[in-house]
């Protein structure tokens, strides 16, 4: 069975993550959409919430499902029995960093390599934080977010 683990933020989930979760069921028998917890970056949303969006915007893929991990993604996916992880690329920009790390993940654990997909056109410029950005300043956001998100964003007071 090919596992494959898709790690990231998350903060919130957007039409973008979602493309290349649904991109990534369609080629491995299961995948764990994984939200890590990381210092480097303070939370938008709780790591529960950003858990439990998902988990409503993912009930139409059956072989997807969602958990939230603390410390390195390899010891993560080791325990889960993934081989994979997967990541998303949208620009060259997204490259450097990616390659980068893929490279130090293949150094800890040779067994695990790292696949990258990319989305439809439509949704290659979608970020979190352009999400979080226009929110904040009281824009539409339901172009590019799941409908969980985008109903939970609206009721939540800014603060
Ligand atoms: P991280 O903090 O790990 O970068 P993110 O939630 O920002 O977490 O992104 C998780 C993964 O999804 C990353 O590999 C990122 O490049 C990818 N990703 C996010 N949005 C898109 C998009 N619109 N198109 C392609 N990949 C994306």
């Amino acid at each position: 069975m090919k596992i494959a683990i898709y790690p990231g933020s998350f903060d919130p989930i957007t039409y973008g993550h979602l493309d290349i979760l649904k991109n990534a069921a369609g080629i491995f028998d299961k995948v764990i959409i994984a939200v890590a917890h990381n210092d480097a970056k303070s939370g938008f949303l709780s790591i529960e919430e950003r858990v439990e969006l998902i988990k409503k915007s993912i009930t139409d893929i059956e072989n997807a499902e969602v958990d939230s991990f603390d410390g390195l993604t390899i010891e993560y996916a080791k325990k889960r029995g993934a081989n994979v992880l997967i990541r998303g690329l949208r620009a060259v920009s997204d490259f450097e960093f990616e390659m980068q790390l893929s490279q130090t993940n293949s150094a800890l654990c040779d067994d695990i390599k790292t696949v990258f997909l990319t989305t439809k056109p439509k949704y290659n410029f979608i970020s979190s934080s352009t999400i979080k950005e226009i929110y904040t300043n009281g824009g539409d956001i339901s172009k590019f977010v799941p409908k969980a998100v985008d109903e939970y964003l609206s009721k939540r007071i800014v603060s």
